[in-house]
Parts: structure tokens; sequence; C-alpha cells
């Protein structure tokens, strides 16, 4: 996820290089993301170089309906300028502002993906993960996970019709 650029970088304003870039795993602090596979496209800009990059990987996320941590999908397409801190041509330092929030090539001329992967990652991530799409959930009353089989508990829908069936439910409503 860190390539020298310093070739891209001697590029004419324009040139387009291509690679295709695959790691079997990219660790973040508190995530993982394997079987990373895409295409990273580089443009030279007057500033530097216009990243874009079209991944697929799987990340290891907890079901939002029975818990269990399964490989989920996911992928990620971002076009990102990084501006090179130093002119690869003559070597000076150039003088890029502050306030200016792009990423960066360094001194070194490596361009670093992993922190635009890790952040795009933490967008890609959904909202409520399923270890399949008619994943089962966990049994309301004892717990069980369903995907692995019926736990023997009466259905509870039923159940919960024929308590309410007399009462009155509307003050319960929005709870
Ligand atoms: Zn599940
Ligand atoms: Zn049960």
């Amino acid at each position: 996820m860190q390539l020298n650029v310093l070739q891209e970088l001697r590029h004419n304003l324009g040139a387009v290089t291509t690679y295709d870039v695959t790691e079997p795993s990219v660790r973040f602090e508190d995530s993982e993301l394997k079987g990373v596979s895409g295409t990273l496209t580089l443009l030279r800009t007057d500033r530097g170089l216009l990243a874009t990059l079209k991944l697929q990987a799987s990340a290891s996320e907890r079901c939002a309906r029975c818990l269990v941590e399964a490989d989920c999908p996911v992928e990620m397409e971002f076009e990102e300028e990084f501006m090179a801190v130093v002119n690869p041509n003559t070597g000076a330092r150039v003088r890029l502002s502050n306030d200016e929030e792009t990423f960066r090539i360094g001194p070194d001329f490596v361009l670093d993906l992993r922190e635009p992967i890790r952040q795009y990652g933490l967008m890609a991530e959904p909202a409520k993960p399923l270890c399949r799409p008619d994943c089962a959930g966990l049994c309301p009353t004892c717990g069980s996970n369903l995907n692995e089989g019926a736990c023997g508990c009466a259905p509870v829908v039923d159940e919960r019709l024929s308590v309410l069936a007399g009462i009155d439910v509307t003050d319960e409503k929005g709870k």
C-alpha cells in the first residue's frame, strides 16, 4: 500500500500510470482488510498525483442479527490528490499551505495509500452487516443462533399477539 512514485512525479502533466493492487492483508489499529485487490491509477497533476483507487476486500464484521463475526465484502472507490512536498526534479522544498487538508508525498517520494484506505474503509462499512443475506438471527427467548437450527422455543410472535389481544397498546407505541 506504499509505493515510490518518483518516476510518476517526473512524468509530464496529465500522464497516467495504472497499477494492479493486491495485498493479502492490510492491518489498521483496530481493523483489518483481507484479500485486497483493485486498480490504482495515478495522474500527474501540477501539484502531485491524483490517485484513483478502486478496491475490493473483505472485513470482519459482527453480524447485526446473530452477532457472529463474519467476513463481509467491502468495496471502495476514491479519488484523492497527493501533493509532493519536494519538487521531484530540483529537490527543492515545495511550500504547501498548512490549512489545506490533502494527502502528501514526503521527501522520500513514497505515496502511502493506507490512510485514505482506512478513512474510506470506515465509510464503506455497512451500517448493518449481515453474515449472510438470509441470516435467521437469534431467538429472542433463549438467544440461540437460529442459523444453527430451531431452538424449540414456542414461536414468540404468536404468543405476544395472544397476550396483547385484549389490551389497548396505543400507549406503548413509540417505545
Ligand atoms: Zn448473522
Ligand atoms: Zn429459543
